[in-house]
């Protein structure tokens, strides 16, 4: 069940603060809650963060895995990509320890186009029992359906939406279970930061300063390299 004032953790259907799932309210020891909340991370944020966090104590959830891919593939038709080694670099620092958030490298290592219903199969094979959570922000929550086999997306995971600031509102597909999490909004985008960089603006506090860091000494996203 939901840790945070009812109001903020509500079902789909109805305005009444009940979770539209009967969720155990903390892990039995054996079978682990986990949330997925993958990304391109290109690079990560501090609303990337603040997500992580903020639904991981809000639904009770034993860790999130912040899921790097390999081959974000709706987005490397339309733009290059950073190499994932160095996104994969950035997100470890990003999270810097943050108890409950960690780091998988799952989609990197298994190569091929990055296929969440592959993640999730492969997860509920390495822990048969858990139980998973998908994160996804209201913008990429309406197009679900544009993912590879939406229904085992649907079928093996609760669908987590989170409000993303000018796209409120976005909900999955109709017939679509979900929860919404409130968590607090920053209007900070990726792309914003890789045009930011190569504007010459500032992008300190809108990522962790480690993150800020990595930027400028690996000179990512300056002129000419997005
Ligand atoms: P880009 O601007 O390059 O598209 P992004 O900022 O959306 O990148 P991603 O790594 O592609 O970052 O996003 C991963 C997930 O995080 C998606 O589900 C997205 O909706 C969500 N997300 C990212 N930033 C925010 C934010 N500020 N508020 C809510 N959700 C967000």
């Amino acid at each position: 069940m939901c840790r945070k004032p009812l109001a903020n953790c509500y079902g789909p259907d109805s305005d009444a603060p009940t979770g539209v799932r009967t969720l155990p309210a903390v892990s039995d020891g054996a079978r682990e809650r986990i949330g997925i909340f993958g990304g391109t991370f290109d690079p990560p944020h501090m609303g990337h963060l603040v997500i992580a966090l903020e639904v991981g104590h809000a639904l009770s959830l034993d860790r999130v895995l912040l899921v790097v891919a390999g081959d974000p593939w709706q987005k490397s038709a339309h733009r290059s990509i950073t190499p994932a080694v160095d996104r994969l670099v950035m997100v470890e620092a990003a999270v810097g320890g943050a108890a409950g958030v960690e780091v998988s490298d799952i989609e990197v290592q298994r190569g091929g186009p990055s296929y969440l219903a592959d993640t999730l199969a492969d997860l509920a094979a390495a822990g048969p029992g858990d139980e998973l959570f998908v994160i996804v922000g209201s913008d990429a929550a309406q197009g679900l359906d544009t993912w590879e086999h939406p229904d085992d997306v649907r079928d093996r995971a609760t669908t987590v939406v989170v409000e993303r600031g000018g796209r409120e509102g976005g909900r999955p597909p109709a017939g679509w279970p979900y929860l919404v999490v409130d968590v607090p909004a920053l209007d900070v985008s990726s792309s914003d930061l890789r045009r930011r960089v190569a504007a010459g603006e500032p992008i300190r506090g809108l990522v962790p300063k480690m993150v800020a860091d990595i930027i400028e000494a690996q000179d990512l996203y300056a002129k000419g390299k997005t």
